[in-house]
């Protein structure tokens, strides 16, 4: 089975932060792939700025190094990596400063007018100063699009204030605020499964299904980025974002249509539906961790703090958290959400787990029946696989067993997984906001983070330490197991 490409309209896409590592491990490798798959239409150009001096020649040559670095060799071909990279150029600008605006400005006005992606791959600090430039040398037409990324913000209010920021010279219908994990395969198929089939739908709520658990495990460390990470902490880089989106396309009611505003109006239904967790509960619904020395990846690894390098810190490399839906499709069904850096594999996945059938029929050496799961893997070997019972095949009675039914992407349709990234810039071009999230998604979410973080903060009691390579500290184990239920095995 293959799937059609359809070319999009020409576009400028204009990459702030065009030599960074999101630049080389992402943005050029998934616009790469979709030149390889005759997605980009002739006068398409791609156009690196950040502040370092580079001739187009230089940017060319940063960008193929990203390709052989970050594609894999089978997918590069040489044919299609010199009509890619001729497509690139760079100008350098720095953006706190009025230079190198005018040559940008030369440069994209050189050719008629088109769809135009400004991409802020740059910290969110600088997003203030490019907004208002853009602004001020008259680079926003109509047909122009601001693309931004996580960190959004690191409570509600700087939240807010980003917004703002953004909100004053761009529409709101013009801003793609990313989530990468709404533009992978098995996210969309989420959809796919609960809206195009009649299946799921009758049971997908609090009479069906005993409790969902969403997983978000890392086994790297800080790579580099103890500067970023231990001022945020796992609740506000992995939570507030991706996981909070994934909870909302579980719990959503079905949207009139696919169209961007039907499915934000439904997401932010389930955001505001959260039970707040505040300081008075904080304890009771979740539990933070932090990682010591262990072993991750068949090696020895050092402990949190000691990457930090001797600094303190109370952040938390790992959370688990016990959230409820406080509506009338979800009473009662918890939601157990954990994610963690040093974990004991790299995973992540939503398991549905249903009720217990009603009563059994077999005897006791049919052996224990175990509730349905669907399980949704996001990474690593993208599928879904529905755990049923069966008989045990051959003559030796009725022996039960749990068998998945195993839709996995690799072995249906013998094609690429295509990167996230790669979908998502396209629906940038289209103009379709469906898979990035609206100003009030975002809101909402950090209006349920905000008081955790402030019942941690009041809270004395220090980050629960866990070996690296585990799945986080004891008190995660806990928080499943008191009420009756355990963690899936993920490995
Ligand atoms: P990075 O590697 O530090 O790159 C930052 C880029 O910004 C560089 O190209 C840098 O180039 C440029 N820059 C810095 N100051 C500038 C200025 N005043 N004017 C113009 N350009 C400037 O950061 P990154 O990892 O790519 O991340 C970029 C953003 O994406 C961050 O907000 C990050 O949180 C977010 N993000 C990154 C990833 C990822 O996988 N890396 C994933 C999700 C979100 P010069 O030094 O040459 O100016």
């Amino acid at each position: 089975m293959t799937s059609q490409i359809i070319p999009v309209a020409p576009f400028d896409c204009i990459v702030f932060g065009g030599t960074g590592d999101l630049a080389e491990r992402k943005l050029i490798p998934a616009l790469y792939q979709r030149q390889r798959a005759g997605q980009l239409s002739e006068p398409t150009r791609i156009i690196g700025v950040s502040r370092s001096s580079m001739s187009d020649e230089e940017y060319r040559a940063f960008a193929r190094a990203a390709i052989q670095e970050h594609v894999k060799p089978e997918e590069i071909d040489d044919k299609e990596v010199e009509t890619f990279l001729a497509r690139l150029f760079y100008v350098p600008v720095d953006v706190k400063t009025d230079n190198g605006w005018d040559a940008l400005k030369t440069l994209i006005e050189k050719k008629p007018a088109r769809i135009r992606a400004f991409y802020l791959a740059v910290s969110p600090a600088l997003f203030g100063d490019i907004a208002s430039h853009l602004k001020t040398h008259g680079l926003i037409t109509p047909d122009s699009r601001i693309i931004v990324e996580k960190p959004i913000g690191r409570d509600l209010k700087s939240a807010m204030d980003l917004n703002d920021t953004i909100g004053k010279v761009f529409r709101e219908d013009q801003i793609f605020r990313i989530d990468h994990y709404l533009g992978k395969e098995t996210v969309q198929n989420l959809m796919a499964l609960r809206f195009a089939n009649v299946l799921y739908e009758p049971l997908w709520n609090s009479a069906h299904i005993d409790h969902v658990q969403i997983t978000v495990a890392e086994t790297v460390g800080l790579e580099g980025r103890a500067d970023y990470y231990d001022k945020a902490g796992a609740l506000r880089d992995m939570v507030q974002n991706h996981i909070l989106q994934l909870v909302c396309l579980v719990a959503m009611e079905p949207p009139s249509s696919l169209e961007a505003n039907a499915v934000h109006d439904e997401k932010v239904k389930v955001l505001r539906s959260l039970q707040p967790i505040t300081p008075a509960n904080v304890e009771e619904y979740t539990v933070r961790g932090q990682y010591r020395a262990g072993a991750s990846s068949g090696g020895p690894v050092k402990g949190y703090l000691d990457e930090l390098e001797g600094h303190t810190s109370n952040t938390e490399t790992f959370v688990a958290i016990k959230a409820e839906i406080e509506n009338w499709r979800w009473a009662g069904v918890p939601f157990y959400l954990r994610t963690g850096k040093r974990l004991a594999a790299r995973v992540s996945e939503i398991v549905v787990t249903f009720k217990p059938i009603p009563h059994s029929i077999f005897d006791q050496g049919a052996g224990r029946i175990l509730p349905n799961q669907l399980v949704i893997r996001l990474q690593p070997d993208e599928g879904v696989k529905q755990w049923l019972m069966i008989k045990d095949p051959g003559p030796g009675g009725m022996r039960l067993r749990h068998v998945p039914l195993d839709m996995s992407f690799a072995e249906s349709f013998h094609e690429r997984n295509p990167d996230a990234y790669e979908r998502l810039i396209m629906d940038v071009v289209r103009g379709n906001q469906t898979l990035f999230m609206r100003r009030d998604e975002v809101e909402a979410a950090w209006r349920w983070i905000d008081p955790i973080l402030e019942g941690w903060e009041d809270n004395s009691q220090p980050t629960q330490g866990y070996t690296a390579g585990t799945w986080g500290p004891s008190g995660a184990i806990a928080l499943i197991e008191r009420d009756g239920r355990t963690w899936h095995d993920s490995l």
